[in-house]
């Protein structure tokens, strides 16, 4: 347990969700009170079930697009819906969220002299013409595709919290979050790494998306909640933005190949189109993160897909 000079009241929005569970988790592990506020648009009761015995953890139903009035020094902001099927559901939601989210989390943060960290994206690059792509690089969006709503949405909250930080001097951290997978993430959400550890436990056909040969770098969910406890304790001011991701490199189809040896699946691939304004490269230059924060990811792919496998058989037999 801490004393009363290092432990921090924290709030976490998206709490509820895939990263944010893991987050509430580890701070709880780490002695800080945690209050985790989300409206389970994607994330659920039952990601943070664990938690609710702690009298250190609290969890509030509440949709970060309307005002609302906080006790915290720390604000980790990862309300927003991450997988495209799911923020392309309703966009102006998502847009709303992302901005209007992030509007009444910094006056928060003004109000309460907190420092706050924002869970901005890989995505604010768009389809990168320069690779790896390095946080000083600006991106290649489709500002009206249908991707728009979550990159346009992450690009103007990244504004905003810039303008906090220069116009107010808010204590401002932005982590550019690149491809992430574990345990928790939602099975049914169309993101890659679940679609095809889901897929191939089933023994249904791997649906690869085009040829197969775009690229992503994959980071293991607890490598990458280090990096956000390292990035928000940091001695700042350190606004960024700072890459936060595994910059090893994997086309989709060797994805989809570690993933069939890994659960010894007799599932096939099938080809199906390529989504509107697919990224085709995706690769974090993370050099700033080694840097400042003294981090890099250390999980292999090959580990973090084992135990992202067990949790997937675990909860498809519970549901079967
Ligand atoms: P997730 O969908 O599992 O979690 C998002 C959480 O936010 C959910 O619990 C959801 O219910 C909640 N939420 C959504 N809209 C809300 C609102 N208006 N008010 C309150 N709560 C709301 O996604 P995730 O993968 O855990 O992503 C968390 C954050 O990290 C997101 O901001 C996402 O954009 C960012 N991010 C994630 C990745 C990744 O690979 N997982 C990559 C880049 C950025
Ligand atoms: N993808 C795929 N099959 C699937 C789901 C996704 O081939 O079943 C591809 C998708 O087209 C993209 C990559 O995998 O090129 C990563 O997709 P994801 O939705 O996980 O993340 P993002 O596109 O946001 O990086």
């Amino acid at each position: 347990m801490r004393d009363e000079t290092t432990r921090r009241k924290v709030l976490v929005t998206g709490g509820a969700g895939f990263l944010g569970s893991h987050l509430c988790e580890r701070l709880l592990r780490d002695g800080h009170e945690v209050l985790c506020v989300d409206n389970f648009i994607t994330g659920s009761r039952r990601n943070v079930e664990h938690l609710l015995g702690s009298p250190q953890f609290e969890l509030q139903r509440h949709d970060v697009a309307l005002p609302l009035q906080v006790e915290a020094d720390r604000i980790y902001n990862l309300a927003c819906p991450a997988s495209p099927p799911h923020y392309q559901h309703d966009p102006v939601q998502t847009l709303k969220t992302s901005v209007l989210g992030a509007l009444h989390l910094l006056d928060q943060a003004r109000r309460l002299n907190a420092r706050i960290f924002q869970a901005s994206t890989s995505e604010v690059y768009g389809d990168p013409l320069v690779h790896p792509q390095p946080e000083s690089y600006w991106g290649h969006v489709n500002p009206v595709g249908l991707r728009s709503c979550y990159d346009e949405g992450k690009r103007c909250a990244e504004t905003l919290f810039m303008d906090h930080h220069r116009q107010w001097n808010v204590d401002v951290r932005i982590g550019r979050i690149f491809n992430t997978y574990g345990p928790r993430m939602h099975p049914g959400d169309g993101r890659v790494v679940s679609n095809f550890i889901v897929q191939a436990l089933r023994g249904e056909p791997i649906t690869i998306y085009g040829k197969g040969e775009q690229t992503r770098s994959f980071c293991y969910v607890d490598d990458l909640v280090e990096s956000f406890v390292r990035y928000m304790e940091a001695p700042g001011p350190l606004p960024g933005p700072i890459n936060l991701g595994n910059p090893r490199e994997f086309t989709i189809l060797q994805l989809a190949e570690q993933v069939i040896n890994l659960t010894n699946s007799r599932s096939q691939l099938v080809f199906r189109p390529l989504p509107a304004d697919d990224p085709q490269q995706r690769r974090p230059d993370i050099t700033q993160a080694k840097d400042k924060l003294g981090w890099e990811p250390t999980v292999q792919l090959r580990d973090g897909l084992v135990r992202t496998i067990e949790y997937f058989d675990a909860l498809l037999r519970e549901g079967s």
